[in-house]
């Protein structure tokens, strides 16, 4: 089953293949097989149906000129037998019934009266026989059927009582054929008998007469128009032939036809026609007339070939007519569908190379007709998309622009913004810083955030000096810029806001600067008060792009003034702070810090349980100095002592000038053990400094120091003061040059 299906699979795929191949599905194609179709059709049915009808009308024809034939046969046998009968009638008359019959009833052979009446009819019947030619013998039958006068003496005395022909004809004419008679018997297959009447209309006697078979030959082989094959014959109830056939070869034989036909004929007794192979074996059309006179079957024949010849020569033109035509319908079916779908095909091929995008395309119009119109239209058509879409695409140009533009300006509105917004975050951070450095911290990753995808530096310093210290870098190269640049670099020059340093020749002064690597794309000054004050940089990452965009360079000017004065505003509010708390005189810090620091100072010794000492200092006999070398000696005086009590004091210490030339110092974690010494260190050392004042040696000074320590001599400022200032008193009043710590506080409840 499945190979079988498979089978059919295989067959229906190259079935298709062929189709394809065939290429049914293009105009041409179809309008061939169309046209074939058309004129190919109703010509198989019209050629088809008219030899059909050819051949029907043929066999019809043929069939009515046989029955013509068969029927004038049939009315010459008729005639025939007619003309037995009156012959026949014509021998006896009933007025000659006494003198010819009645003698040969009534009396004896050899009688007078017998013999002379035999005499006559004897006479009279040979007479008829030679005459007519239409009999080959008569009879005279008595009413008991004996034969008494014949044409042949020695059949005289036979009896024919038992004979049809002789009761029958004793009541009135009959024909009789005799079925055992053949086309070679002897005798013919025709009798005639009748009866012979007197003048009283009484059978007196019956005449038989045996027809003569030549005369039913002649009439049988006359032709009538039936070609070279036709023929006419008898044929009996034992379908044997009872005539002669016409091809003299064949008279010899016994000849037989027996057909279905021939076989319905005789039983029905009807007539009948057919298609047959005859007694000679040739294929015949043939026509059946039932003869009831003579119970025969008249048979009118002609070989099928000849009846046809006409017909099929026809039809043989007929159908060379129909090729013919055939051909030229399809030499000009062939020659329309080129016509028709050669330029189709070729607007076809031009529409798709169109529809590919080749749009310049123009077909041709060939001819003055519809597709000559339809090619025109299709051009026009083309002309106008091309317009039509050179008009989109010159819109969507437009658009893409506009598109492009407004993704630009949003593009660089966000970047805006979010530059915006660091920049903000920038201001409000330093802002909040409290000090330089604390906003050097906060800037740096903001900047990198600001200035993402670039290497950076940032530079800054806070005093005229022309050094710039790395304040912070960012990005990938972060680690290799200078700790410091100077205002050498050509990017510091006063005169200049910003450098492009692969620009304007200055990339080798830029490189010696910035000895990084990498491509400087850009530096910025900051400026504070018209001055530098410091530098940004932004190196670009290999492939980032270059920075020499009016944005990036505005945005890099924004943020160094937003840093610039920023750092500007914290440098100052540091040095306003630095001169509301120090002492100009002496660097020391004031008074005024004294008293902002010492409270937190002791809060934090407090929290973490530590002790914290306080010195007051005073220089012994000072106003001898101002008396003795001037003001500004005793000025000079302060300003060495200053300068070697920030220097040689710890880190955390903090020495302040507390009044004249009275200092304070502030010492966390010194106890009461090592205060004293720790004030006699500090003691004998300021009386071996050198004191110089213009060139001039002054004398070297004494001081006086009074020691508190927390919380054994106080709790707050001022119990730690006033005990040192106790202290310090003392020591003044017990001779100067000395070191007294304060007593312990009484405690009182
Ligand atoms: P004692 O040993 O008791 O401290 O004696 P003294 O002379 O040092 O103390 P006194 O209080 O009598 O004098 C202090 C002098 O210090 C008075 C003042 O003119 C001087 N003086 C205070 N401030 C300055 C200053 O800023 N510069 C100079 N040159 N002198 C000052
Ligand atoms: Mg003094
Ligand atoms: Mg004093």
């Amino acid at each position: 089953m499945d190979r079988v299906a498979g089978r059919f699979k295989h067959l229906a795929s190259r079935g298709a293949r062929l189709f394809s191949r065939l290429r049914l599905g293009t105009i041409r194609n179809r309008l061939l097989l169309a046209s074939m179709l058309l004129v190919l059709l109703p010509m198989f049915l019209i050629g088809s149906s008219s030899v059909l009808l050819g051949l029907r009308g043929g066999q019809t024809q043929v069939i009515n000129q046989l029955e013509s034939v068969a029927t004038l046969k049939e009315e010459q046998i008729v005639a025939w037998i007619q003309s037995l009968r009156i012959h026949m009638g014509a021998i006896v008359y009933p007025h000659q019934v006494p003198r010819l019959i009645e003698p040969l009833l009534t009396n004896e052979p050899g009688s007078p009266a017998y013999t002379e009446a035999y005499n006559e009819l004897r006479i009279q019947f040979d007479g008829v026989v030679a005459s007519t030619g239409l009999f080959e013998e008569v009879l005279l039958l008595n009413p008991q059927g004996r034969a008494l006068v014949a044409t042949d003496p020695a059949k005289e005395g036979q009896v024919h009582s038992l004979q049809e022909y002789f009761w029958r004809g004793i009541e009135g004419t009959y024909v009789q054929s005799l079925s055992s008679a053949t086309a070679q018997g002897l005798s013919s297959p025709v009798v005639v008998s009748q009866p012979v009447y007197d003048a009283d209309g009484r059978a007196r006697a019956v005449l038989v007469g045996r027809a003569s078979a030549r005369t039913l030959n002649e009439i049988m082989l006359q032709r009538a128009g039936l070609g070279e094959t036709g023929e006419t014959y008898l044929v009996g109830p034992n379908y044997l032939l009872l005539t002669d056939s016409r091809f003299a070869d064949r008279r010899t034989q016994i000849l037989r036809l027996h057909t279905p036909t021939m076989e319905q004929v005789i039983r029905d007794q009807t007539n009948g026609s057919g298609v047959y192979d005859n007694y000679r074996q040739q294929r015949v059309i043939g026509v059946y007339h039932w003869l009831p006179s003579l119970q025969f079957v008249l048979v009118a024949e002609q070989e099928e070939r000849e009846a046809f010849q006409t017909i099929y020569a026809t039809l043989q033109l007929t159908i060379v007519i129909a090729l013919t035509a055939m051909l030229f319908a399809l030499i000009s079916a062939l020659f329309a569908a080129r016509g028709i779908a050669k330029p189709l095909a070729s607007l076809a091929d031009t529409a798709t190379r169109i529809a590919a995008g080749d749009l310049q395309l123009i077909a041709h119009p060939r001819r003055n007709d519809e597709i000559g119109a339809l090619t025109v239209a299709f051009n026009r058509m083309t002309a106008r998309l091309r317009e039509l879409i050179g008009n989109l695409e010159s819109h969507v140009a437009v658009l893409e622009q506009a598109e492009a533009e407004v993704r630009r300006v949003n593009q660089q509105l966000a970047r805006d913004v979010k530059e915006q917004e660091l920049l903000n975050r920038l201001s409000s951070r330093l802002q909040q810083s409290q000090s330089l450095e604390e906003a050097y911290a906060v800037s740096i990753p903001l900047l990198q955030e600001i200035f993402e995808g670039n290497t950076g530096a940032f530079y800054h310093h806070t005093g005229k000096a022309a050094v710039y210290h790395l304040v912070g870098a960012w990005g990938k190269q972060a680690g290799t810029y200078p700790d410091q640049i100077t205002s050498a670099c050509p990017a510091m020059q006063t005169n200049t806001r910003f450098v492009y340093p692969n620009n304007e020749g200055k990339a080798q002064a830029c490189a010696d600067c910035l000895p990084i690597g990498g491509h400087p794309l850009l530096c910025v000054q900051l400026h504070a008060n018209r001055e530098p004050s410091g530098l940004l940089c932004l190196h670009g990452e290999p492939g980032s792009g270059n920075a020499e965009e009016p944005r990036e360079l505005s945005l890099a000017i924004r943020t160094a003034d937003l840093l610039a004065l920023a750092l500007a505003n914290l440098q100052l509010r540091e040095d306003l702070h630095e001169q509301a708390i120090r002492d100009p005189l002496t660097g020391l810090f004031n008074r005024r810090f004294v008293n902002e620091i010492l409270g937190p100072k002791l809060i934090e010794a407090q929290r973490h349980q530590r002790t914290l000492g306080i010195m007051l200092l005073d220089i012994d006999y000072f106003k001898r100095i101002n008396d003795t070398f001037g003001h500004d000696a005793g000025d000079t005086t302060l300003r060495i002592l200053g300068r070697f009590l920030s220097t040689s004091l710890r880190g955390e210490d903090i020495a302040c000038r507390f009044g004249g030339e009275e200092m304070l110092l502030i010492m966390p974690g010194m106890t009461e053990e090592n205060a004293l010494s720790r004030a006699n260190n500090l003691r004998e050392a300021i009386s071996n400094l050198d004191l110089v004042h213009e060139g001039q040696r002054l004398p070297n000074i004494t001081t006086s120091i009074g020691v508190s320590i927390f919380p054994d001599h106080g709790h707050n400022h001022d119990e730690l003061v006033t005990a040192a200032d106790q202290a310090l008193y003392r020591a003044k009043s017990e001779g100067r040059n000395r070191v007294y710590l304060a007593r312990a506080r009484e405690v009182t409840i």
